[in-house]
């Protein structure tokens, strides 16, 4: 038999429960050729093979973001935008001296920062347009909400944008008013904040941007990452870089006014798919537009975030709307994706995806529901039932889980925000995400997290919602690839598979679980090539 190409000793986490750990891999043109034990792996070794020793570290399969946006943190973290989000700046004087420094640096050419949050950055001032203009008296200045579902935008970068108090409201999404029904420097919701962004983007720098961001992918150790929020926009860019691409990428379109995609379910290839179409029920419960049966607290961090006092915030689509939509794409072949924060919006979704399923019968159809932070037990078997899947973000409980229970929902419901225990309970086939760049890529983390359930304070939230390493690692690979119709090429180590791998500095399985956050990623590889490497 051929020698192989790379033969890799050490511990093998596999995520393939015919084996789960072994001690040695072989690859061969990009694809696993062998996994077992040293003496099974001996024979593939000849003059030209790399060999490579993990030591004390472990290799597993290259970590799969279900929920991601590269295409738009590509830009979001490049130069032109000022990272002032939560991770990067706690201090609320802080941002507001990182604002007025961009705004003296970029002049007329207009400044944007990401990543305001009230609720973490305690003592930011109300961002009023009187505020906003004050800032920026005479050039352009945006402001993104760490969520990325509002935006705020002083009279100068509406002019820039186009924006009067007469545009209509893209669908789904609205510009705030005031009393008067002029432009009060707020945007809610996709294709408003876009609209406000498009002034930032330089078509010219972009492919510089979208590098780095694949490099701080592959640093994260991922091989494959979702765009749940693409834009046919950047597919030239995209063809244009293919050959450089070192990250899988699966996108989900978003759902457009017209109803439709230039695409067809069948297109693309192994590194570049577009998988599905992506729709949106609410918003973010980090400024109140979540669709709940049950209502935000009256404390002083809902006041912060323009809460009225015993609103269970409100969707940002009507059923109707949503029925419509479903039916433009789903008879097409396309799997569906929707955005749903809030318990009240699970069951008119559901609703709508049993409707189609029972309209256009299809056995495969993967299709999912995002975040579900309030989603109960009875919505989660439902959901199961229908063999529709969720994609948790549990990473929010290590940024925000203090302020859930205490200053948003409570102790019965902050608890169980993010259930990933009930939802596994049901036998579903979650995935954890960053949904970035609202927090970091962080996979190691998230399975610390799902884990552990550990808040900023450092107490647990709702201990019996933790699910196991073993798990959490599932959701972080094989699972994960499921959701994205790539659970056949990649998610775990075995013969066939494409050899998207990570070499780690420890087995996951083999330390305390919220270590596993801090494990080094020491290597990543893309079918067999290394793309990254300390
Ligand atoms: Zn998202």
């Amino acid at each position: 038999m051929p020698a192989a190409d790379l033969v890799i000793n050490g511990t093998v986490l596999t995520v393939d429960d015919a084996q789960p750990t072994a001690e040695a891999i072989a690859v061969s043109d990009g694809r696993i050729v062998a996994v077992g034990s040293r003496a099974d792996i001996e024979s593939w070794i000849g003059p030209d093979t790399q060999t490579l020793d993990t030591g004390d570290g472990c290799v597993m399969p290259g970590l799969v973001e279900a929920h991601g946006h590269p295409l738009m943190e590509a830009i979001v973290l490049s130069d032109r935008m000022v990272d002032i989000r939560p991770v990067t700046m706690s201090d609320a004087d802080d941002v507001v001296a990182a604002i007025h420094s961009e705004v003296a640096k970029r002049g007329s050419a207009g400044a944007f920062l990401v990543g305001w949050d009230a609720l973490l950055q305690t003592g930011l001032p109300s961002p009023t347009l009187e505020w906003l203009n004050s800032c920026a008296p005479d050039s352009p200045l945006v402001i993104i909400h760490n969520s990325g579902h509002k935006a705020f935008f002083n009279t100068a970068a509406a002019a820039v944008a186009g924006i009067t108090r007469d545009t209509p409201d893209p669908k789904g999404s609205k510009y705030g008013h005031d009393a008067n029904g002029d432009l009060d420097g707020t945007a809610e919701e996709s294709a408003a904040v876009f609209s406000l962004m498009a002034a930032a983007i330089d078509a010219g720098a972009y492919p510089a941007m979208l590098r780095d961001e694949l490099g701080r992918l592959n640093r994260a150790g991922l091989t494959t990452c979702s765009e749940m929020a693409f834009d046919g926009a950047f597919r030239p860019v995209l063809e244009q870089m293919r050959d450089e691409l070192t990250v899988r990428l699966r996108v989900y379109e978003m759902s457009n006014p017209s109803m439709s995609t230039d695409m067809t379910p069948a297109n693309g290839d192994d590194m570049f798919r577009q998988v599905g179409i992506k729709i949106w029920w609410d918003g973010s419960p980090w400024i109140g537009n979540i669709d709940l049966s049950f209502p935000y607290l009256d404390t002083d961090a809902t006041r912060s975030i323009g809460v009225t006092p015993g609103s269970c915030g409100h969707a940002n689509y009507t059923r109707e709307q949503l029925v419509e939509i479903v039916g433009a794409y789903f008879p097409k072949g396309w799997p569906m994706s929707c955005h749903v924060q809030g318990d009240a919006g699970v069951d008119p979704i559901l609703d709508i995806y049993e409707d189609a399923l029972k309209r256009w019968p299809r056995d495969d159809h993967r299709l999912r529901l995002e975040h579900v932070g309030a989603i109960s037990d009875a919505q989660l078997q439902r959901a199961h039932d229908l063999g529709v899947t969720c994609s948790i973000f549990v990473d929010q409980i290590h940024y925000w889980g203090d302020i859930i229970v205490d200053g948003l929902f409570g102790t019965e419901h902050g608890n169980r925000w993010m259930p990933c225990g009930s939802a596994v309970k049901t036998g579903m086939r979650i995935s954890l995400h960053n949904d970035p760049p609202v927090t970091p890529e962080e996979p190691l983390r998230n399975i610390s997290v799902a884990a552990t359930r550990t808040a900023p304070s450092g107490r647990v939230i709702g201990p019996e919602q933790c699910i196991t390493v073993e798990q959490a690692i599932r959701a972080q690979t094989i699972d994960a690839a499921y959701q994205l119709f790539a659970d056949d090429i990649i998610g775990s180590l075995e013969v066939g598979k494409y050899a998207d791998m990570v070499v780690l500095s420890a087995d996951p399985r083999a330390v305390p679980p919220e270590e596993i956050a801090d494990l080094e990623v020491r290597a990543t590889f893309l079918a067999g090539k290394q793309v990254y490497g300390v």
